[in-house]
Order: C-alpha cells, then sequence, then structure tokens
C-alpha cells in the first residue's frame, strides 16, 4: 500500500459552531459544513497547509461521535492517512491480519472513499483510511 500524507485529523466536538470559533480565531477559514446522514455527523473542514482539521458533531445521540464524546469527552477521535487505491490497501491490511472496522470502503465527507483501521490494531488510535 502506498500511504500519500496525513489526510486530517477528527475531532469530536459538542458544538460545530462553537468549536468553529476557536480555529476561525487562528486565521483558518472552514472549507464548509456537510452532514453525512450514513455517519450521523455534521462535519466541518480546516485546511492546515497539506492537510486539515475536521471536526465532527453528532447528528443523533445514539451517532458514533456522541458515543464516543460520552465515553471520552471532547477531542481527537480519529486520524486519517491518505492512500492512493484504498481497496488495495484494504485488501493488504486483511492479509496481514490486521483488523478493520470496514472491509469495503465506504462515503465520507467531502466525496472521499474511507474505511476505519480498529484501534485494536493501531496501538491504540482509531484509524481512517481516506482515498481523494
Ligand atoms: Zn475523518
Amino acid at each position: 500500500m502506498n500511504v500519500l500524507k496525513i489526510d486530517h485529523i477528527g475531532i469530536a466536538v459538542k458544538n460545530l459552531a462553537e468549536s468553529s470559533k476557536f480555529y476561525e480565531m487562528l486565521g483558518i477559514a472552514s472549507a464548509g459544513v456537510e452532514e453525512v446522514a450514513e455517519q450521523k455527523v455534521r462535519v466541518s473542514f480546516f485546511p492546515v497547509g497539506d492537510s486539515e482539521i475536521e471536526l465532527l458533531e453528532s447528528t443523533s445521540p445514539d451517532g458514533p461521535i456522541a458515543k464516543y464524546i460520552e465515553k471520552n469527552g471532547e477531542g481527537i477521535q480519529h486520524v486519517a492517512l491518505r492512500v492512493d487505491d484504498l481497496e488495495a490497501a484494504l485488501a493488504e491490511l486483511k492479509s496481514r491480519g490486521v483488523r478493520l472496522i470496514d472491509e469495503k470502503p465506504r462515503y465520507g465527507a467531502g466525496g472521499a472513499k474511507i474505511a476505519f483501521v480498529h484501534p485494536k490494531s493501531t496501538g491504540g488510535i482509531l484509524l481512517e483510511l481516506s482515498e481523494r
């Protein structure tokens, strides 16, 4: 597999508008807000150099971000690496015995193809692989 860069860092927040103010104060403008119904989130991406910060707000009390915040509080929820071929990357990881949350790509914000790798296989972080 070919990892190209850190695509973004995903941060779980209770209130997207409130949390956005901090990054706007740093002079970083949001690239826009998008709702991803399948994951029950609204996200806002803040471009920083070649990578981005992704703020995630739950749209439902039973969504994964709401559950994350309930357990851990607000904070870094995942790190995303960009790969050039997500299907190939997933096949390679699976063949090496890596525990995958998604064995097939799914839709991510901004039209990306994404898949998550289980923290049990990554040293404790939720890892997102992203292909754009
Ligand atoms: Zn993400």
